[in-house]
């Protein structure tokens, strides 16, 4: 997003406590270590720097360990948001756009997922999420935020440069663990269920690219910059894959055979997860560069080459 918002002319200040980040990762603008949560350097940050619009990726987002450990995610992702909102508010800052998620509707009734489709999550961190969706709509009628939640599908992917990728320790993420096979790093690839109700037995995802997603955060800021309303997007595909298929392609992409161990399922994930991204398309005019599941496996497997060496 730093790389969109400064190729795009803009400048950009990151706060981030380094509790999952890495500084040597953010390509340039101006870095502040610290959390969101900390009412006085939000206070401080919002005083010393004129700041136009908020872009808010601070959250836990781990679908298992929410499941496990509900009040670090209410704490992190919903409380700490709450500071956010408040300063925001106290500084006159009125553009706000906020990394929602595909958990904020549970087991869908009908595929693909239209954003007026019910929200009702199976695990906390969902849950965490579409609390805050629900605040913003709130400070928007009290206060006049004009926000945009984008709730992303499968985050995906690596920039295509191979400069940056996704680093988690420990890594939980399917296509990055699946890599890791192929690099050598790990043994093989646990498949979480198969007994779901799908073609062959495994979770169905709509994988989107990092790069794609960060197009849309850069339409959405334009667009309320421009007058537009508040509004809620989703970000995907339009399109599922297996856990088998990634699999697949990434035997494809990186010619490694990667043994998988099948295993039992994985608490709080629902079956599919596809999108209906036609909203954003239409709306905004979005149009992912990454569309298919190959050339976003080629992207990471490049960045994990290069994290392995
Ligand atoms: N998954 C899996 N094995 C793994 C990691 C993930 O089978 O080692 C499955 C997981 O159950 C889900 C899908 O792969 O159906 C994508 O999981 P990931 O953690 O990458 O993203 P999430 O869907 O939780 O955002």
């Amino acid at each position: 997003m730093v790389k969109g918002l400064l190729d795009a002319g803009y400048k950009a200040i990151v706060l981030d406590d380094l509790s999952k980040g890495h500084q040597g990762l953010i390509p340039g603008g101006e870095f502040i270590q610290g959390n969101l949560g900390d009412v006085q350097l939000l206070d401080k940050i919002f005083t010393q720097y004129r700041i136009d619009a908020v872009m808010h990726f601070a959250a836990y987002s781990l679908v298992g360990e929410s499941v496990e450990k509900p009040l670090d995610y209410y704490r992190n992702n919903l409380a700490r948001t709450i500071e956010l909102l408040d300063a925001m508010n106290r500084h006159s800052v009125k553009y706000f756009i906020f990394s929602s998620t595909a958990a904020v509707y549970g087991e869908p009734m009908q595929v693909p997922i239209t954003e007026e489709h019910p929200s009702n999550p199976t695990n906390p961190y969902g849950a965490s999420k579409i609390a805050v969706e629900r605040m913003l709509q709130d400070c928007d009628m009290a206060h006049g935020l004009k926000f945009v939640a984008l709730r992303y599908f499968n985050a995906a992917g690596a920039d295509a440069s191979g400069e940056f990728g996704e680093r988690h320790e420990p890594e939980s993420h399917l296509i990055p663990l699946i890599l890791k096979v192929a690099t050598g790093e790990r043994q093989n690839i646990k498949i979480f269920g198969t007994d779901y109700p799908t073609q062959d037995g495994t979770c169905v995802r709509d994988y989107v690219h990092v790069s794609d997603l960060a197009q849309a955060h850069l339409l959405a800021l334009e667009a309320l910059m421009a007058g537009k309303n508040s509004a809620i997007y989703n970000l995907g595909n339009n399109k599922g894959y297996s856990v088998r298929e990634v699999i697949e392609v990434a035997r494809k992409v990186t010619g490694h055979p990667i043994p998988v161990e099948e295993s039992a399922r994985r608490a709080g994930d629902p079956a599919v997860l596809i999108a209906s991204s036609d909203k954003i398309r239409r709306e905004l005019g979005w149009q992912p560069r990454y569309e298919d599941l190959e050339t976003i496996v080629k992207t990471a497997w490049v960045w994990h080459q290069k994290e392995a060496l």
